[in-house]
């Protein structure tokens, strides 16, 4: 090592776990799908190496950086359930540590200060467009002696440092999903280290900080490999050995383009507000670009799709990382909710649930033991969270609004009204509430009565669950319970007219 690490702000010493893992993200929007899967892919791969997974927070574009996106994406991860071991990090306030790496590369002459202006720069890029060229910076200021620089320092005049990429050669590194990366040094600018504010562009910083925190392996989107080259250059520069790279395949939209906000949702909490379970969403983005292989093979059917979080820590490796790109599939984004939903434990679902009541500022006036049991009646036919602070609202109070559509197809006969009231009074006095009671009351009520059994049931369901469709009405009515349902069900004669 080259520099001096004694600028290092925080602790770190030789027990530190050997595998170590970071997430990086830029606080200059929310945290999206793709952030989401690359800190999910690292945080998986340091649990199951029993390493340590790390934060930090890239907010050295202090223009577009601000810390309401930092609180976003902490939240977002906590959301996920994802904790981190250190930090977070802030960049920001590691400002010595890479002005500190950048005068130790020109110290060995690996970097130089450049005087080219922005103006300069832009003409020469400008022309080389017109010709047809590649514009890429030409190295001119590597003539200028370090006494020079200096002097011209001295003066007053601006610089930033860049640094010297060899002119010949290829720069290569071993990718753990792409594979052997070779880049031509030809192709690579002497690019900028440090900005003449004294700044360091991402190429200094990540490099100075992955050293300083001693990350074995650097999990990040694919978009990144065409920078990997310059950072491989920057860690001989520093003479220190590199990390393991391993790059995300992309994630596309069903439309096989980038994904991006054409194709819907791209902030992760956006999710959150749908209501979907963090569980399920962990569960699909886990399976975006990463399969378990034969740990998912089933002999007698299709292959696993569901595995909880000790699995997927168990199993996560980096071999299991596709090649080719994911694509972000909704409907099966909505399969794993419903299957979470349902598979869940009533009382695991409440927190979720109660999450989304407090949300809808919607208070519920029923017992804790009364919620349970609806929840466990409701969960098999749930899409989403959103359903208990919306169409499941009738269990969980007397504030519950009457679907149109229900209201005009089963209860526009006035007579079918009259009778449901009448039930109403019956139920009131019935001794025994249970579902074969209930049952039995309703089918002698519609023979004495002359109606078709149906037709009490579909409008009954209506009135008490406000929808057409709910679980088995009498399992219901033992949900809502007795008094509840003559209340209802004698109200039916004051119901909006259809
Ligand atoms: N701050 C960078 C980003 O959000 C991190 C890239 C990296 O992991 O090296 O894209």
């Amino acid at each position: 090592m080259l520099y001096d690490k004694s600028l290092a702000l925080h602790p770190m010493n030789a027990s530190s776990p050997l595998t170590r893992v970071r997430f990086a993200p830029s606080p200059t929007g929310f945290l999206h799908v793709g952030g989401a899967r690359t800190a999910l892919f690292s945080w998986l791969f340091a649990r199951h190496a029993g390493g340590a997974f790390v934060l930090r927070i890239e907010d050295t574009d202090f223009e577009r950086s601000s810390a309401d996106m930092v609180t976003g994406i902490l939240e977002g991860l906590r959301w996920l359930g994802m904790d981190w071991d250190e930090g977070p990090f802030y960049q920001s306030q590691r400002l010595d540590l890479y002005t500190h790496a950048a005068a130790t590369l020109l110290e060995s002459g690996h970097a130089y200060h450049c005087f080219c202006t922005r103006e300069e720069l832009e003409l020469r890029r400008a022309s080389a467009t017109e010709a047809g060229t590649v514009p890429r910076y030409d190295g001119r200021c590597r003539s200028i002696s370090r006494a020079e620089a200096a002097r011209r320092l001295e003066q007053g005049e601006r610089a930033v440092v860049r640094f010297m990429v060899p002119r010949e050669g290829a720069t290569t590194f071993q990718d753990a999903v792409f594979g052997p990366m070779e880049f031509a040094n030809a192709e690579l600018e002497d690019f900028v280290l440090l900005r003449s504010d004294g700044i360091p562009t991402y190429h200094l910083s990540v490099v100075v900080d992955d050293l300083d925190m001693r990350m074995t392996h650097i999990i990040r989107g694919a978009d990144h490999l065409s920078n990997t080259p310059k950072q491989v250059l920057l860690y001989q520069a520093l003479g220190a050995s590199l990390p393991v790279f391993a790059h995300l395949p992309l994630i596309l939209g069903p439309d096989k383009t980038r994904l991006s906000k054409r194709h819907g949702a791209t902030s992760v909490m956006a999710y959150k507000d749908m209501g979907i379970v963090p569980e399920a969403f962990r569960n699909f983005l886990a399976l975006l670009g990463w399969s378990p292989g034969e740990a998912a093979k089933r002999p007698d059917g299709p292959d696993r799709e569901i595995f909880s979080t000790s699995e997927l820590i168990e199993m996560f490796s980096l071999s299991g990382i596709a090649h080719s790109n994911a694509v972000f599939n909704n409907e099966k984004l909505a399969w794993y909710n419903t299957e979470y939903i349902r598979a869940y434990d009533p009382a695991r679902l409440l927190p979720l649930i109660e999450d989304e009541w407090r949300q809808a500022q919607y208070q519920t006036s029923r017992s804790r033991e009364e919620i349970l049991a609806a929840i466990a009646l409701l969960q098999p036919r749930a899409r989403s969270l959103k359903d208990f602070s919306s169409a499941f609202l009738a269990y969980f109070g007397d504030e519950f609004s009457i679907d149109d559509a229900a209201l005009k197809k089963y209860l526009s006969d006035p007579a079918v009204r009259h009778m449901l009231a009448e039930l109403g009074h019956r139920y009131a006095a019935l001794e025994s509430f249970t579902e074969a009671t209930t049952e039995e009351l309703l089918r002698a009520f519609a023979a004495e009565k002359g109606i078709k059994a149906g037709a009490l049931i579909n409008g009954a369901r209506v009135v008490l669950t406000g929808q057409a469709v709910a679980p088995s009405l009498f399992a219901v009515m033992l949900c809502l319970g007795q008094q509840r349902v003559a209340r209802r069900l004698e109200a039916a004669i004051h119901l909006p007219a259809a």
